[in-house]
């Protein structure tokens, strides 16, 4: 057994990062300004030139995205059950209804078929996210944007540096949300970016992220700036920092050597679980898988045990887990809000059932990822039937 604890995540920041903090705290510019529209760039250019927004959050850019899609009270917006709240919530924040319709068996996104049954003459636009770093079935998605004029909003907060058929999420034409939160694959502390396809959407979406100013204090405060401005819309505040936005460059200069060690340790996860009891996570041919987690399911009609006790039996055994999604539906806001049940949408719930979030961050060894699998062998061996 270890002989110390491993989280469930760690963050992969260091001097590096520490650095371009303690510089942009020097330059005393530490707002949005240089850094931040150096942040967008860089973001940009590896997303193959995507007009890309930096934001407060991945919440708040799902929230804009909805708002200058012009989605409000009336419209309904499909989604998964199997997400993180935000999702849902922002769809209420708007005043449009969210539909939720049931998830493929393997990857656990949003089924497009499902998706498709659900829509209805009020559907204004679909949701899918991108599950634990796999791409959602975009080609399938891009369809029913095309056949029945609905917007497609990606939640690709698992998502940086997904790609299917050799092009990355955030590319598939849509607007699309990222997450830089602390556990994200690339993390800024708090922030999040928007892919705007429509640059004058674009515009729209900076002037909502500062409370609908006509222009920002960069331009306002600095030598050429000019302190007039004028409201256009009543917005929020949801714009990035340049404290964010330093350890964000820092952050993509080295997202390549992180993805690769994503790669690497999932893989030898999934070696070092072969043969148990458990459906190990995959990848669909031609996608490139991010690793944001890895979600491991146990064959429940195999074992004398469940989820739960193989979380407690691994946080003994000095593992920390987590958990990847309680379904939207079992929450009880939205149970006595929009009327959602238990075994409304089976195949989430089976997923949440029998699945655990192993470790799976750049910080790790080999030898932890070791420690992983053998502490959940050890676990699941004496549940056999
Ligand atoms: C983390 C997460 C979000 C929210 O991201 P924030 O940047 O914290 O707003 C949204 N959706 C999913 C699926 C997430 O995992």
């Amino acid at each position: 057994m270890r002989e110390t604890f491993l989280p469930y995540n760690l963050p992969e920041v260091g001097d590096d990062e520490a650095e371009a903090v303690l510089q942009t705290i020097r330059s005393r510019w530490i707002t949005r300004g240089p850094l931040t529209g150096q942040f967008e760039e860089a973001l940009s250019e590896y997303l193959g030139g995507a007009r890309v927004v930096a934001l407060s959050s991945c919440t708040a850019g799902l929230h804009l995205a909805l708002l200058a899609a012009g989605i409000g009270p009336g419209d309904e917006v499909i989604t998964t059950p199997y997400t993180f709240a935000a999702s849902v919530n922002v769809i209420m924040h708007v005043g449009a209804t969210p539909v939720l319709a049931d998830i493929e068996e393997d990857t656990g996104n949003l089924d497009p078929n499902l998706a498709e049954a659900a829509i209805t003459s009020r559907t204004r636009a679909i949701m899918p996210v991108h599950f634990a770093g796999h791409p959602a079935d975009m080609e399938a998605f891009n369809e029913l944007r095309d056949r029945y004029g609905v917007r497609i909003v990606e939640d690709g907060a698992h998502a940086l540096a997904s790609a299917s058929q050799g092009r990355k999420v955030g590319t598939f034409g849509n607007l699309t949300a990222f997450s830089f939160y602390a556990t994200k694959n690339l993390t800024t502390g708090e922030g999040g970016a928007l892919v705007v396809p429509e640059a004058e959407m674009a515009d729209r979406i900076r002037v909502l992220s500062l409370h609908g100013l006509s222009q920002n204090a960069w331009n306002r405060y600095s030598q050429k700036g000019s302190w007039h401005y004028d409201v256009k819309a009543p917005g929020f505040k949801f714009n990035m920092t340049d404290i964010e936005a330093a350890m964000g460059l820092r952050q993509l200069n080295k997202l390549d050597a992180m993805q690769n060690r994503r790669t690497a340790l999932a893989d030898r996860l999934s070696r070092g679980l072969a043969g148990l009891p458990v459906v190990l996570p995959t990848a669909r041919p031609g996608v490139s898988h991010a690793w944001h987690l890895y979600p491991l399911r146990l064959r429940l009609d195999q074992l004398d045990g469940d989820r739960s006790q193989l979380i407690e039996a691994l946080q003994d055994r000095n593992i920390g887990t987590s958990v990847h999604f309680i379904p939207i539906h079992f929450h009880s806001y939205y149970q006595s809000r929009m009327g959602w049940k238990r075994g409304q949408f089976p195949r989430a719930e089976a997923f949440f059932e029998a699945e655990v979030s192993l470790p799976l961050y750049p910080a790790m060894s080999f030898s932890d990822a070791d420690d992983v699998a053998a502490a959940v062998r050890d676990v699941l061996t004496p549940w056999l039937r």
